[in-house]
């Protein structure tokens, strides 16, 4: 396929914007950029899609995300409003997540992955839990992102809150789930991860369990220090803060993520920074669940490579630039924190660093010959100067993810002039709402009652 009349924004090492070019898809990779009366003649046979002078830009990539969360949506939490992070998870997201079926959880993942094409997030890493429908759970994400279209890296979360027969399903998922996974799973574009909730539900009995059965090479997938409880139940459990207790135990890793990081110290900060562990920010939620903020300049001062994901909030990343942008500046009543450099390295080149390593065999994230060719058409049409040095401020200050009006993953128009493809919206979004009653009445009934 041939894309033409278009602007391109590369983000390359040094980030360009050329105009003039047409770009050529092939097996799903990016085959060729040229000039545009060069290509259009050396492709003349081929499918075209014509731009209308629209940005084409690699698509969106989110590091850490939560499917199974879209049911949420206005759910009314009973008894009194949570106090606290723990409050929220006790009171909210584990009576949630008990009350998932399979097919809940298909369908809480269509939802997440119509957003994900609508709003130009082509990648996402995403953290499972059902605990009263474990087995094949991931499966069944599997092939709601292989239909959709999309490109996803999954994992369930294993955790010893539901009890040991449930800790162990959850280590079973995984490794199944790993063996299917990799180059032949959606072709290519489902892959796994090793997936723990946090560890204040964690025993050592239960992580030593998780890294014997982690097949070799397998990075894990992680919430650390998102409330300073995680690091106080540590500290009692073993001794330990949360990443030092993690780096015992072989979980650390050049290709583990730890999500949030907020409570971490400096020796912590100083592990990650020598084990290569990935921490992912996620501004929106930690100021909704009011848990702080992550010292994200120090942590990448100190080396550590973050990226930047959405923790089940909308998927539209550049509502989580806008947010680490604001937030950093206020949290330190200094407008001149969390500069621009600092939001593309995460977003940009990390998330795409991050992702990559779970897609090999081609550069991801990036707008050049032989990259995959996860790109989305952006309807933004600029009242003021855009280069390549100041298109970061143009996406603060003039982007939305409303003005994406094409999303193409391997090669493959998900949506095209905001038509979804690939996916029946009207369809999903009503056997969501026939299901989620029962949901939330089942909810009702998990939740404990206040005392
Ligand atoms: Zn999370």
């Amino acid at each position: 396929m041939l894309i033409h009349n278009v602007r391109l924004v590369t983000w390359g090492l040094t980030n360009e914007i050329l105009d003039g070019r047409a770009v050529y898809l092939d097996k799903g990779k990016i085959a060729e950029i040229g000039g545009e009366a060069r290509l259009l003649k050396k492709y003349a046979r081929a499918e075209r899609l014509d731009g209308g002078g629209q940005l084409l830009m690699p698509g969106n990539i989110c590091a850490h995300t939560h499917f199974y969360s879209a049911f949420a949506r206005g759910l009314a939490i009973p008894g009194r409003p949570p106090r606290d992070f723990p409050d929220i998870l006790r009171k909210l997201w584990w009576p949630l997540d008990k009350s998932l079926t399979l097919d809940d959880v298909r369908a809480s993942a269509e939802v997440s992955l119509v957003d994900a094409i609508r709003h130009g997030t082509t990648t996402l890493i995403d953290h499972h839990a059902s605990p009263n429908a474990i087995d094949g759970s991931l499966d069944v994400i599997a092939e709601a992102v292989d239909r959709a279209g999309l490109r996803a890296v999954l994992c369930y979360e294993v955790t010893d809150r539901d009890g040991p027969v449930r800790a162990r399903a959850g280590i079973r998922e995984n490794v199944r789930f790993l063996k299917r996974a990799g180059r032949t799973l959606a072709g290519g574009r489902v892959a796994g991860l090793f997936g723990l909730h946090a560890s204040l539900t964690l025993s050592d009995q239960t992580l030593q369990e998780c890294r014997a059965a982690a097949p070799d090479g397998t990075g894990f997938h992680i919430h650390v220090a998102e409330h300073e409880a995680d690091e106080y139940d540590s500290l009692t459990k073993s001794g330990m803060r949360v990443v030092d207790r993690l780096e015992k135990h072989g979980i650390l890793g050049p290709r583990t993520i730890t999500a949030h990081g907020i409570h971490t110290d400096i020796r912590e900060a100083e592990l990650l920074s020598q084990t290569r562990t990935w921490v992912t920010h996620q501004p929106r939620s930690n100021m909704n669940n009011g848990v702080g903020v992550a010292p994200i300049e120090s942590l990448l001062r100190a080396g550590v490579r973050v990226g930047l994901g959405n923790d089940g909030f909308s998927n539209a990343m550049w509502e989580e630039w806008k947010t680490a942008y604001l937030l950093h500046k206020v949290w330190h009543r200094d407008p001149r924190r969390m500069p621009c450099d600092l939001l593309v390295e995460m977003a940009v080149y990390n998330n795409a660093a991050l992702a990559g390593q779970s897609f090999p065999g081609a550069p991801l994230g990036v707008l050049v010959p032989g990259a995959h060719a996860d790109l989305i058409l952006v309807d933004y049409r600029p009242t003021t100067t855009l280069t390549s040095g100041n298109l970061p401020w143009h996406i603060l200050f003039g982007f939305h993810e409303s003005m994406v009006t094409a999303t193409i993953v391997a090669g493959r128009i998900l949506m095209q002039d905001r038509q979804l493809l690939t996916l029946d919206e009207e369809e999903i979004t009503r056997r969501a709402r026939s299901l989620v009653p029962e949901v939330w009445h089942r909810y009702a009934g998990f939740v404990p009652s206040d005392n």
